[in-house]
């Protein structure tokens, strides 16, 4: 007996997830937070009198009354997802499937595709403009389709870090009469949100996170914002326990815990100027302006760049040949002494490539 014969055809051409995982490396792939939480926070967590032979609130209700304190719309407007990754696929389970496509702008976040095929929604790409702009018009064109239910936007953009004009996306969400999705996993870093237009649009969804200026990325918390009838919809497709008790709880002290989480936004941002700053001074580099915790870059050969500095201890995410861009690096900063020590290892590659001479080195 074969089992493959009895797999889903579609679910063949997928591959299967996984990835390496590096030991003794200074974490730069993940555009996580790499500070410690907050004093404080993590002894209330470890104090807090869990009952894990409970199920837990499967309405997130205590979680969902701090993210509608955080964010400003009504409880009922919000869903809570083990990480955002699920929350997408929630949203293409309840609008997407066979017969209906989804409006992509590679490059970009990869999970919308992968999640697209998993549900069976075709995916309709429409690149950014030289790989950084949005293409307003082109996706409103194709977005009249009738097979297409939703458009993904993400801003600031994964991997480009570039962050797209609030009338822009509002257009879309305006002129498009689909689900849009207003990606906003780096918000926190760029203070640009559609979170305040909510009321105005029933099609429009703001998605967030918990695993990147929260530093919770191994809790799996994100969170979906919309009208509350909309969001009544895709909590039909949800599983009851999807976030466990641990990270809900995670998730409220978190935002209790919001003043130190904007001092470490702070620092972030100071240490991706700092390395940003950095990688441009090496001549044949092209570094892209980011407004969010994570830098795309060109060297010269990625491949090259990507083992060198992997073998001097800094794991950085190659994102392989990025649609229009073409073979890319992107990285996220560590803990200061880290990037110090990571702009040096960017120096010495450089000079014992001769890419830099000898008397520009600091
Ligand atoms: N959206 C974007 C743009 C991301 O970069 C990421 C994480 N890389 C996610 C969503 C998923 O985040 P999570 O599932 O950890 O909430």
């Amino acid at each position: 007996m074969d089992v493959a014969d009895l797999v889903r055809p579609d679910v063949l051409s997928l591959e299967p997830l996984g990835g390496k995982v590096y030991s003794e490396v200074v974490k730069m792939d993940a555009n996580e937070n790499p500070y410690a939480w907050p004093q404080g926070m993590r002894e209330e967590l470890e104090g807090s009198l869990l009952q894990f032979n409970r199920y837990p609130d499967p309405n997130a209700g205590e979680l969902k009354d701090a993210i509608s304190e955080y964010s400003g719309v009504p409880a009922d407007g919000i869903l809570v997802g083990n990480g955002s990754d699920e929350l997408i696929q929630m949203v293409l389970l309840t609008f997407g499937g066979e017969g209906k496509a989804v409006v992509v702008h590679p490059p970009t976040f990869g999970m919308y595709q992968a999640a697209a095929r998993v549900t069976g929604t075709k995916a309709l790409p429409v690149p950014l403009l030289n790989g950084l702009n949005l293409d307003v018009e082109r996706i409103l064109e194709r977005a009249q389709a009738p097979e297409v239910s939703i458009i993904i936007l993400c801003s600031p953009n994964n991997p480009t870090g570039t962050l797209f004009a609030r009338a822009d996306l509002l257009k879309i969400a305006a002129a498009s009469g689909k689900i849009v999705v207003m990606d906003e996993a780096y918000a926190e870093f760029c203070g640009q949100s559609l979170v305040d237009e909510i009321a105005n649009y029933p099609n429009l969804l703001v998605m967030r996170t918990f695993s990147k200026a929260f530093g919770l990325a191994g809790l799996r918390l994100g969170y979906l914002l919309g009208q509350a009838e909309t969001i009544s919809l895709i909590n039909r497709v949800r599983q009851p326990y999807n976030v466990n008790s641990f990270s809900q709880k995670a998730g409220i002290l978190a935002l209790k815990y919001l003043d130190h989480y904007l001092e470490q936004i702070e620092a972030l941002k100071r240490e991706t100027e700092k390395i940003y700053r950095a990688l441009t001074e090496i001549p044949v580099f092209k570094v892209y302006p980011t407004q969010s915790n994570f830098i795309l870059f060109q060297p010269d050969d990625a491949d090259v760049w990507h083992r060198e500095l992997l073998e001097r201890g800094f794991l950085v995410r190659h994102m392989g040949e990025l649609p229009v861009l073409g073979k890319s690096l992107r990285l996220s900063p560590g803990l200061p002494e880290d990037n110090e020590a990571f702009i040096k290892a960017v120096w010495e590659i450089a000079m014992a490539r001769k890419l830099v001479k000898l008397q520009a080195v600091r």
